[in-house]
């Protein structure tokens, strides 16, 4: 029957001559095959020693920002738990206390936050919805663990070191704003 794509082959049913029968043709001609890839250059890596530069929108682990004086951004307003497609984002906010206004700059903010990295597709979803500029992904690979738990990242990991020589860069990831809009102060 003629086939819908025209690409079927007809399986040919001859008898093999006593070389072919022998197997040795073959078995030589796939070894010359593997011998010649000895020779070509290596697709391989040996990662973790060599690694590959990244390509420029890479977006690897996430960093919770602090502003210029140090608070930390979030205000926990979950934006970001929305927008993720994963539901990778959870929290827990509370409420700024009098004598914590250096810690937080908002007078909401994340006591837990929570990244499940299992769940996380790098989306960069939250990046987009925060309207605080408080979280970004970064070029950081986020790091292997033997047990489940290991992957849930919390703001021990997610938030930026509070000293400034320790910051994550991320100014390759934010966009300009428009000399229209009035950047917030940072
Ligand atoms: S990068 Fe995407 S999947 Fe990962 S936490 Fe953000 S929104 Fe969710
Ligand atoms: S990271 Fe941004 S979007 Fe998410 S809770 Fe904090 S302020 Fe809101």
């Amino acid at each position: 029957m003629q086939s819908l794509t025209n690409r079927a082959k007809t399986v040919s049913n001859k008898r093999m001559s006593w070389l072919e029968r022998l197997y040795f043709p073959a078995i030589i001609n796939g070894l010359s095959i593997t011998l010649s890839h000895f020779f070509r250059k290596k697709a391989t890596v040996r990662y973790p020693e060599e690694q590959r530069p990244f390509s420029p929108v890479f977006r690897g682990q996430h960093v919770l920002k602090r502003d210029n004086e140090g608070r930390e951004r979030c205000t926990a307003c979950g934006l970001c738990a929305v927008a993720c497609p994963a539901e990778a984002i959870t929290m827990v906010a509370a409420e700024r206390k009098t004598g914590e206004e250096k810690l937080y700059r908002e007078e909401k903010y994340a006591a837990v936050y929570e990244i499940s990295m299992l769940r996380c597709i790098f989306c960069g979803f939250c990046e987009e919805a925060c309207p605080k500029e408080a979280i970004y992904l970064t070029e950081r690979v986020a790091h292997p663990d033997y047990f489940r738990k290991g992957f849930i990242f919390g703001k021990d990991k997610l938030l930026e070191p509070l000293d400034k020589s320790k910051r994550i860069d991320i100014s390759k990831r934010v966009i300009p704003y428009p000399a229209s809009i009035k950047k917030p102060s940072s």
